[in-house]
Order: structure tokens, then sequence, then C-alpha cells
């Protein structure tokens, strides 16, 4: 049965196939609006989220499906200490699908091992968040008209922005992408997608410490905001939370095609006078993101049940008691879950749940 739970999990045909579908939506939403009619979805947002869980409601609304889930774990059985798998076991004999929002990273991946019905992950910690990607995909498609040939620049949080990660993993499969990664040094891109995504397939990618030096080269600034619930360390956080602020005189050396993208929350990394610049296109963004749910939801649907469309195949895992992952936000480190690791390409052993090195 095909999930989602990392961008990886879609073939480029079927992520293609996802935004052309959404791009149908938005064109003629009369014809899907009883396409969910009798389906329900559960959302199981086990950490705090506005957009993704009311984009999620809204799209299955639009549908004609219904909505069931909760949004605070402390109402749910989770308090009472139940595991995601048992949790997914139960609320599979109610749903046809369910949305995952979880701080623990690996947890919608741990519960597609016993679900019976598709599992969306709708950000895991720090980890992925590939229903943000579908979105930015879709948003640089309709902003510029293409996703290829793209220079994109990823600004703030690189180290825990769930977002980027899960883009930059998706855009390797396109032609012609440039990464410009834009961060201070203690909010740098985590090495697993350095080297396990851009490296690997010869994206070409560089990393400096000003938006300035390279603002005339973007087609795409993505901007983020300094994800204050991932660090451990509050100085830290205190120390970068304010790196890098977009305002209007420094969009002046920016393309005149340029498109601004932003997951939301916005904190203060863009200012509100550049919310009425023509490039701004975050608001469009979230708009979007209601579309390609719509588009997700009604293709996980069709799949379902198609053998041609599982999940991809996979190099079975190595399992090893004496290893262990070092990530403590990892499910491997919170519920029991077996301890297993994924050998990459080029040697390095990488946590199956988390893609945490391991030493
Ligand atoms: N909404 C995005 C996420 O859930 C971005 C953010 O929270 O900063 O990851």
């Amino acid at each position: 049965m095909k999930h989602l739970i990392d961008p990886m999990d879609l073939t480029k045909q079927e992520t293609d196939e996802i935004i052309t579908l959404a791009q149908d939506i938005i064109a003629h939403r009369e014809r899907y609006q009883g396409s969910m009619a009798h389906k329900k979805l559960a959302t199981l947002f086990y950490e705090p989220s506005t957009r993704t869980r009311l984009s999620f409601t809204s799209a299955m609304m639009e549908l004609g499906g219904q909505v069931l889930g909760f949004s605070n774990p402390q109402n749910a059985s989770v308090s009472k200490g139940e595991t995601v798998q048992d949790t997914v076991r139960v609320v599979g004999c109610f749903a046809d699908i369910i949305a995952m929002r979880h701080p623990i990273e690996g947890a919608p991946l741990v519960a597609t091992e016993v679900s019976r019905v598709p599992i969306i992950n709708a950000g895991d910690g720090s980890h992925s968040h590939p229903t943000q990607t579908l979105t930015d995909l879709l948003t640089i498609k309709r902003e510029l008209g293409h996703i290829d040939n793209i220079t994109i620049g990823f600004c703030g949080d690189l180290r825990f922005g769930r977002t980027v990660h899960s883009l930059i993993k998706a855009l390797s499969r396109y032609e012609g992408i440039k990464v410009i990664l834009i961060a201070p040094q203690e909010l740098k891109l985590p090495d697993y997608i350095k080297q396990d995504v851009c490296e690997r397939t010869g994206i070409p990618y560089r990393e400096v410490e000003t938006m300035e030096e390279v603002m005339p080269e973007l087609d795409v600034l993505y901007m983020t905001r300094v994800q204050k619930e991932r660090f451990l360390d509050e100085d830290e956080f205190d120390r970068v939370k304010d790196s890098f602020v977009l305002d209007c005189a420094r969009l002046a050396h920016a393309k005149e095609k340029m498109a601004i993208l932003h997951p939301l929350p916005r904190v203060n990394e863009i200012l509100t006078e550049v919310d009425s610049d023509p490039r701004a296109a975050y608001f469009r963004q979230v708009e979007n993101g209601k579309f390609v749910r719509e588009a997700l939801i009604v293709k996980l649907m069709e799949w379902k049940n198609d053998p041609e469309h599982g999940m991809p195949d996979e190099e079975p895992p190595v399992v090893d008691p004496e290893l262990h992952c070092p990530n403590r936000k990892c499910i491997c480190n919170n519920e029991h879950a077996p301890h297993k690791f994924r050998k990459t390409e080029n040697g390095v052993l990488r946590c199956w749940y988390c893609d945490s090195k391991i030493k």
C-alpha cells in the first residue's frame, strides 16, 4: 500500500501526477466535490499545528468527506501510554486514511508497519514534511511556470527546518536545479541531506552567510523561521534567532520574477512590508497546500489497492542490537521499535527511522 512518509516514497511520475491533479482541481473544483463522499480522514496531531491540520480538514471537506481525530495528544489515549502503532491499529478501524504529525522522528514510519489504511506524514520532528513539499512544488510551478532549471536559495534554519530537508530531496529529481544554502554556522543543513541527496545526485550546492551576495541569482527564495521548539539549548537559540530578515531593501536586487516562499508561521524573518510585493507568494502557497492535499488524498485512495503503486523497494535493513541511534528524538529511543539501520551508497550507516548517522 502506498503511504507518504518521505517525499521519495512517491516516484517522480506520481509526484507530477499529484501536481497535475491539483491544477485540475483548481480549474474545475465542482468536478471533485463529491469524490470522497462517505470516506473519513483521521488527523492525528501529536504536536501543535494550525495550517497543516486545517488544510487537511478543509481539503477533505471540499472533497465531500468527513474528518475525525485529535489536535491535542493530552486528550487522546497516548496520554495513557498507548503506542503509536496501537493508536493507528485502532484508528484504522474508523478511518479510510490517516494524516499524522508527531514531534518524534520516525513515528509515522513506524505507524505504516501495522496500518491497514494509508498514512500521510504531516511532519515528524525536524525530519520530514512531504505534504509541505508537494505544496512548495505546486507553488513553484504556478509562480514560475516550471520546476526544472531553477536556482533556489534556502534561508534561515536549515538544520531543524523539516520542510527544507524534504524539498531538497524532491527537487533532486528535477533537471537543472541549483541550491544555495544561506544560514549561520549553527543552523547549517544536516550532512545526510548534503551527502546523501545533493552530492549523490550531483545537485550543485554552495553555502553562504548572507542573502545579499546571492539575491540576484535566485528564482526562488525559500525563507524559514528559526525552530525554537527543536533547540535543546536556549542560549544557542538566542544567539541565532534573528539571523536573517527579509525586507524591501534586500529585495531590490532580486529578479523581477523571483518567488518568495515560506512554509509559515513567520516570526520576524519577513517584514510585513514585503507582503504587498508581487513576488511574495507565501499566502498563495497556503492555498496551494489545500489543493495539493486534496489531490494527494484522491490519489492515495485510488492507489490503495493497486499493486502498481506500492512503497519503493529498499535494501533489507541492517539489524544489530549492538548499534544505537544517537538521536534522542527518534522513535526507536522512545517506543519499542527495533533498532534498524540502512547502509547508504557511500557506506555510511543511518538510522532507518530518522536518518541519523550511526557512529
Ligand atoms: N509549518 C512548517 C512545519 O510544520 C514550518 C514551521 O513550523 O516553521 O514544519
